[in-house]
């Protein structure tokens, strides 16, 4: 009985493939309508409205479901609310007074659901990504200055050139601008860090939708083409349908999971996007200049300057990356053993020239597959970010620490002679075991560390050398108990077979 119950619950229709299969139904019976000519002028208008009122909706229930997501959904829905009550007072003005003035009373309306829009979807960037996203938020700005400069050619510049009085030209730019705010918050959104989940390409589509659709807008509007109850109602009815399937989607409760910032990879898809955006300036001011003889010189030089920072700006960032990743260590954030071998090796040049000192520490820690075993590979991870903090708060700021291997530090020591080595190794041992290191929130690990110490005229003048006996000295402490500090007079007793 209870397997049949489960079973009927799993085939039941989830609340979101009722919205997707909701969305067609809708669309044809209000296309339906429209073809009797206004005969059900009432209802075609609540079917109309319903895309908004549905999209509200789900948001209402999918507040409740999901703490985090709260504030975005009641925003997205207080936009939803604007824009259905738009969609009702300018049917009611067409029935009433049987054509709209513009703008009316309506515009208040769906303008005023683009700044709830997009700051509801600024929310959701934040939650997703509270590190400071750079390299995603260029590329955003690369994007929308591209469609933006698109937009201004294509509907704000000849809006401006048609349209009188100052009211209404401030309403009419007004859509244009709402629509590239939500670009410019879209694309980060999609660009940025975080998990790309169903519920986020519902999201995309519906931003997709709602831009294709204002646009389509806004130029037929502009030639006098625009008639209501055309096509264009899909998009926006669709879009509105995908929205509130999208937030009632099981995956909507990660959009907001915080992630990691790391710069993204510059991947095809990304790469053409980007090259897209960057051509398409000076590509609309070409066509321009060929259609019409007088491209708008003064705007396109600005927005391809604006484009040309932006990309240098974001390679900037990838060679910074790059760079980055061949000499920092990705998890202690220490120096890679690369840069510490071609520091060792300038460092050793100069010293041999001069004849000054140089030290050389490797230290390994003790039994760590002890560790990894108690605690896993993340625990482990832990104790060795502990351990790299630990060392660098031992050390002098002048010396150079590096994550040399696994679980083993090399640290290089300017101008320090065999003695003074010693004495900063016995220090670096002795913080190591003095204070049990933190696993997890509660559990505590005391750990030790074996070091060698090495002294760059005493092993000869060559890196190789240095690093061969601060390896010797290394093995001679392990061998004699671990916990300890020892020298190349330690490895003379302790031969190394
Ligand atoms: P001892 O040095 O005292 O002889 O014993 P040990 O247990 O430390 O032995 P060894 O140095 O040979 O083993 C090092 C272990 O460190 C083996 C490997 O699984 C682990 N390890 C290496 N790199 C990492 C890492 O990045 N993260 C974690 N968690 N473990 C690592
Ligand atoms: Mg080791
Ligand atoms: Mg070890």
């Amino acid at each position: 009985m209870s397997s049949t119950l489960s079973v009927a619950a799993t085939r039941r229709p989830a609340a979101w493939h009722l919205c997707l299969a909701a969305a067609p139904v809708v669309i044809a019976l209000y296309y339906w309508l429209v073809s009797l000519g206004g005969a059900w002028a009432g209802t075609q208008v609540a079917l109309y409205a319903s895309a908004n009122v549905t999209l509200t909706a789900c948001c209402l229930v999918a507040a409740r479901r999901h703490r985090p997501l709260r504030l975005p959904l009641l925003l997205v829905a207080g936009s939803g609310v604007l824009s259905a009550a738009a969609d009702l007072i300018f049917y009611f003005l067409a029935l009433v007074q049987g054509e709209v003035a513009y703008p009316s009373i309506a515009d208040l309306g769906y303008l005023g659901a683009y700044p709830l829009m997009a700051v509801g979807l600024l929310v959701v960037v934040r939650r997703r990504t509270p590190g400071w996203d750079g390299a995603s938020g260029i590329d955003a700005a690369i994007v929308a200055v591209s469609a933006g400069y698109l937009i201004y050619e294509v509907v704000i510049a000849p809006t401006m050139s048609v349209t009188t009085g100052n009211v209404t030209t401030l309403v009419s730019v007004a859509y244009p601008v709402g629509d590239l705010m939500l670009i410019m918050v879209g694309a980060r959104l999609m660009l940025g860090a975080g998990p790309r989940t169903a519920a986020l390409r519902m999201l995309g589509g519906y931003l997709g939708l709602v831009l294709v659709a204002d646009t389509m807008y806004s130029i037929q509007s502009l030639n006098g083409t625009y008639q209501a109850g055309n096509y264009l109602d899909t998009l926006w009815m669709g879009g509105s349908f995908l929205l509130a399937a999208g937030v009632l989607h099981p995956s909507a409760r990660r959009l907001v999971a915080p992630s990691c910032v790391v710069t993204p990879d510059a991947t095809p898809a990304r790469l053409a996007v980007l090259a897209l955006a960057a051509v398409l300036a000076p590509a609309t001011m070409v066509i321009q200049h060929l259609r019409t003889g007088e491209p708008h010189v003064a705007v396109a030089g600005l927005v391809c300057t604006v484009l040309f920072v932006l990309v240098l700006g974001r390679m900037a960032g990838l060679v910074r990356a790059q760079r980055n990743a061949a000499i920092i260590d990705g998890l202690t954030g220490l120096r890679s053993r690369r840069y510490f071998e071609e520091s060792l090796r300038a460092e050793a040049a100069r010293s041999a020239r001069s004849g000054a000192d140089l030290g050389m520490l490797l230290l390994d820690v003790d039994h760590f597959k002890r560790v990894n075993d108690t605690y896993g590979h993340h625990g482990g991870d832990r104790v060795l970010v502990e351990v790299a903090h630990r060392i660098s708060q031992l050390v002098r700021p002048g010396d150079l620490v590096a994550r040399y291997g696994g679980e083993e530090f090399a640290i290089l020591l300017p101008a320090t002679d065999p003695e003074q080595a010693r004495v900063i190794a016995e220090r670096v041992r002795g913080g190591m075991a003095a204070a049990p290191v933190a696993v997890g929130d509660t559990r505590l690990h005391r750990l030790t560390v074996s070091v060698g110490v090495a002294g760059l005229h005493a092993a000869g003048d060559e890196a190789d050398q240095l690093v061969l006996a601060a390896d010797r000295a290394l093995y001679a402490a392990k061998n004699a108990g671990r916990d300890r500090v020892a020298g190349p007079a330690d490895v003379e007793a302790v031969p190394v077979s």
